[in-house]
């Protein structure tokens, strides 16, 4: 059994940027660096928060609050997703940013790490409502947005069409057309094949992975799948398509479970007509929450943060957690897993995928040349694997967590970029 880091003795669970500040502290020191370090990395280096009115298709007006956090640009450009979420706030935009700085260093790709959020609940507003609200949020944060600068792409609640809306007012204001300043854009504008699923794809080539680390056979695998959105049904499908039986999927409304393995083309026609996992006629409803207690070989928590934590974590059966999601599991769950030999694959490397096509998009964009979708697929499981094999190898060289060894590898790698370039002046 491996042993994480100082994670804290308490079993309280603290919050994202609490999270991601401790999981730094404990990085910083197994690699010696200095508490000036620390307070370089545990700060973002640019954050903008924005006011975003909205004037409703019925005439009335509306304030929105709406956030971008640079957390770091030292290897390249800042890259990361932009979130439509009710529940959206700056210290939790903060922690995804600097989970994105790891991510991107970890995978090596040239970028640093960004977040940008909406407090909206999209799915109260009309599209053209939307349309607006993203163009005034895009348009009050481009001076520090551009292909060099800050590059976003889709998170919850947002998707290629968003990306668009973005891009397009970029260019509008600059006056010419600057595809790459987004990715996860429609293939028509630049975007890359295989951008969409690439999430969910690199979530299933370290899963199987995980899983026959553990000595488990995908075709007699079973596994549970929280959240059905962009990352959780592409996941569920891969996962389908391995031979690993899915016996529970969840979204916000609720869960549907078959102890004998879900049929997922059926019941992502359900999705399609019904937009939502439940009621779907192939399977028993289940407690929303219930799902992530199932006795199944493989959990991935593909919603949101903070699911996993010290009130459930003892309740959990899986064998292997794989994150979708970003930041779903506290560090107090993460010390409960380790005790009962529960393997956690952490999200910076299992959801990674999105951010390597996206930087394959950037790539291809850039050379005006495009891949076809199985070269992009199979450059993204060799990148996917690759880090799994590095990831697994120095955790096993030096007894740590999965976790702790990718945030150790990454932030590494960030120091490193810093020492290099000096401090200005
Ligand atoms: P999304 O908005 O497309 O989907 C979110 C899904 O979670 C929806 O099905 C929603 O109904 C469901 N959900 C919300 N609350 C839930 C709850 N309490 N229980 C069960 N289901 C719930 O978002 P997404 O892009 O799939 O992102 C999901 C997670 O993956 C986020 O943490 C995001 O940061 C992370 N992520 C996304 C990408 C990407 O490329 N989209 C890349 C890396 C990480």
């Amino acid at each position: 059994m491996t042993t994480t880091l100082h994670l804290p003795e308490a079993d309280a669970d603290l919050t994202p940027l609490e999270e991601a500040r401790a999981q730094l502290r404990d990085a910083i020191d197994f690699l010696g660096l200095s508490e000036g370090k620390y307070e370089m990395l545990a700060h973002a280096r640019r954050e903008m928060t924005v006011a975003v009115p909205l004037r409703r298709d019925n005439g009335d007006l509306e304030l929105f609050i709406g956030h971008r956090v640079q957390h770091n640009f030292t290897r390249g450009p800042a890259k990361g997703g932009v979130r439509y979420d009710p529940n959206v706030d700056l210290d939790e935009v903060r922690a995804l940013a600097m989970w994105m700085t790891w991510k991107c260093a970890l995978l090596d790709v040239p970028y640093g790490g960004a977040k940008g959020g909406v407090r909206i609940d999209p799915r109260n507003y009309s599209q053209t409502e939307l349309e607006r609200v993203t163009r005034r949020y895009t348009s009050e944060l481009i001076p520090i947005l551009g292909p060099e600068k800050d590059i976003p792409a889709p998170d919850m609640g947002t998707d290629e069409q968003t990306m668009a809306w973005m891009m397009d007012t970029y260019s509008v204001a600059v006056g010419h057309t600057v595809p790459s300043v987004v990715t996860g854009k429609p293939i028509s504008l630049g975007g890359s094949l295989g951008r969409r699923e690439s999430t969910s794809r690199g979530v299933v080539h370290v899963a199987l992975a995980a899983l026959e680390s553990r000595g488990l056979r995908p075709a007699h695998s079973t596994a549970a799948v929280q959240g059905f959105g962009k990352v959780g049904r592409g996941a569920a499908r891969f996962l389908d398509e391995a031979d690993v039986a899915v016996l529970a999927v969840s979204d916000m409304y609720g869960a549907v479970h078959n102890p004998a393995g879900l049929d997922i083309p059926a019941l992502e026609a359900h999705v399609d007509v019904t937009g939502s996992v439940v009621d779907f006629s192939g399977a028993e409803p289940l407690d929303r929450d219930a799902l992530l207690e199932l006795d199944v070989d493989l959990l991935v928590p593909a919603a949101h943060e903070g699911v996993l934590t010290s009130d459930n974590a003892n309740r959990v059966r899986a064998k292997v957690i794989v994150e979708g999601a970003n930041g779903p599991t506290s560090s107090a769950a993460d010390r409960i897993f380790a005790e009962n030999d529960i393997l956690v694959v952490p999200d910076i490397l299992a959801n990674a995928g999105g951010v390597i096509v996206s930087y394959f998009e950037w790539v291809q964009g850039n050379q005006s040349y495009w891949w076809t979708a199985d070269e992009v697929e199979e450059r993204l499981r060799t990148r996917m694997l690759g880090s799994w094999k590095d990831v697994t190898a120095y955790a096993r060289e030096h007894d740590l967590s999965l976790r702790s060894a990718a945030t150790i590898m990454a932030v590494e790698r960030v120091a490193l970029a810093h020492r290099q370039r000096g401090l200005y002046p």
